[in-house]
Parts: structure tokens; C-alpha cells; sequence
């Protein structure tokens, strides 16, 4: 988690307003059958911490997550502690785990010009590129997002979130995707609640956090209520997938697919 700097109260209003526009707007979505069930456990501008003990807490299930990466910020110290280096991203993707894109410089692009935000983006792919990294899937710094930049960006990724809170099902805004915070002040009740919710009616769940430590910070998760979490949810019979394996999956299911075109206003849910 990387802080929130220089931001007045009318450019955070204008934010919020060009925010709360973006996510009434789709320009490409994605078709979750009505029995699909996953689960992804997804890492924002992750800290070492996350990297060692969040990476090898789910390959110890033989479970793999999706970490999200801003490589203008790499080894930055962060409210969540130190973030990962190079070579922790470049064993991340080594081992399995996707590497999703961030923007280069952790943008908030509720602030800046479409134009600005693609070219951080294309800068942070073309670095993952010359490590032989690809880069599929977004999440937007701080939830930051306005109209113009979804509709440019949504051409680049299959997939873009930012902070929407809840699960997805039935045909879904493949820029908007919910997902939910798990930090360590939330209940654990809530947690298995949402991982309940989803074995029960079937959807798809996004989990996102920053730091995996013993001590976290407000922004992350302790070791044993991460693992608890993968526990909880194996013991459910949800697939753990990272993003780029869900797209994969539905996009192949043929009921299913990911692709340009109007939302009935009536799509998403919380
Ligand atoms: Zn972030």
C-alpha cells in the first residue's frame, strides 16, 4: 500500500465524482456462468512480505495468486513495509503466480488524463516485457479511475479493478470487477461469510490485500489468518485461480466469454 500524498479536498471530490461516472460505465464484459465458482487471492503493490510468506503460503497448497505491480516503485518503502525488488517479482512469476499491472509509477488515475495513465501503463508492460512477463490483467492504485481511461485501457487488459467492493456474477463489467478487502482489523467472520456466500450461490470472488506479516500493517493480513482464509475456502470446494486462470477458464467454456459491448444496466452485483 503506497500512501496517499498531495491530494487537495476538491481534487479528492473530483475523483470521487469521476470515480462513481467511471463505474457506471462498461465497455467490455465478461459472462460468469451461473455454476461457476473461484476464488482469487490477489496482492496491490505488494511488500516483501507478501512475496516470501503470501507466495509460499498458497504454494504450499499447490494454490498459485495474482500479484499486482507497479515497477517504477519496486524495493520503495511503503506503509505496509518494504516492497518487493525485481527479483522478487521475477521469482513470483518463476513459481507460477500472475504478475498483473499496477501502472508504472501507482497512478491514481482519477487525476490525470487518459492518455497519461495508458502511458504509465505501457511503460510498466514494457518493463514486465523485457523480463518475459506479461501482463493481462489491471488493478487501478486507490481504486482511481475515470471514464475515458477505462474506455482506453479496457482495450489493453482482459480484465480491470480497482476497490468496488463485492463478489461477481452473471454478466459483469470486465473493467469493473468486485472484489473485497481482507485486512486483519475485518472480522474473520465476514470473510467466511463472502467464501460462504459464494459456495452456496456460486460467483466469483476477488480477495485483495498488500502485506502477509506476523505484525501487519492496517493494510494487510497476519500469516495465520491468511492461511486460515485458503484453508477456509479449500474446505468450501472453491477452485482457488488467479485472474488470468479465471478469464481463461470461462473464456473457454464457451456459455461464457470476455468481450466489447453494452451492459444492461441491470448487470453486476454487490
Ligand atoms: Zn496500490
Amino acid at each position: 500500500m503506497i500512501g496517499r500524498t498531495g491530494v487537495g479536498l476538491f481534487d479528492r471530490a473530483l475523483g470521487k465524482a469521476r470515480r462513481a461516472y467511471a463505474e457506471r460505465c462498461t465497455f467490455a464484459h465478461i459472462s460468469i456462468p451461473a455454476d461457476f465458482r473461484a476464488v482469487s487471492f490477489c496482492f496491490d503493490d505488494f511488500p516483501l512480505s507478501a512475496a516470501e510468506d503470501g507466495a509460499r503460503t498458497l504454494e504450499s497448497f499447490g494454490l498459485r495468486g495474482t500479484f499486482y505491480t507497479c515497477f517504477g516503485t519496486l524495493s520503495h518503502d511503503s506503509p505496509s513495509g518494504r516492497l518487493a525488488g525485481m527479483q522478487d517479482v521475477a521469482a513470483l512469476h518463476r513459481n507460477g503466480h500472475e504478475i498483473g499491472c499496477h501502472t508504472y509509477d501507482h497512478m491514481n488515475c482519477s487525476f490525470v488524463e487518459a492518455d497519461d495513465a495508458a502511458q504509465s501503463c505501457d511503460l510498466n508492460r514494457r518493463v514486465a516485457a523485457e523480463r518475459g512477463i506479461t501482463m493481462e490483467n489491471l488493478a487501478y492504485p486507490q481504486g482511481g479511475i475515470r471514464a475515458s481511461t477505462k474506455q482506453l485501457l479496457s482495450t489493453r487488459y482482459a480484465t480491470a479493478r480497482g476497490t468496488l467492493q463485492g463478489v461477481n456474477r452473471g454478466l459483469t463489467d470486465a473493467h469493473g470487477l468486485r472484489a473485497v478487502r481482507i485486512y486483519e482489523h475485518h472480522a474473520a467472520s465476514a470473510m467466511r461469510q463472502r467464501i460462504d456466500d459464494v459456495a452456496l450461490e456460486g460467483g466469483w470472488l476477488i480477495l485483495y490485500t498488500h502485506d502477509v506479516a506476523t505484525s501487519p500493517s492496517r493494510y494487510g493480513l497476519s500469516k495465520s489468518r491468511f492461511r486460515d482464509l485458503i484453508l477456509y475456502t479449500i474446505g468450501r470446494n472453491l477452485p482457488v485461480l488467479t485472474i488470468a486462470e479465471v478469464v481463461r477458464l470461462i473464456g473457454h467454456a464457451g456459455a461464457a466469454h470476455v468481450g466489447s459491448g453494452p451492459i444492461p444496466a441491470t448487470a453486476g452485483q454487490a
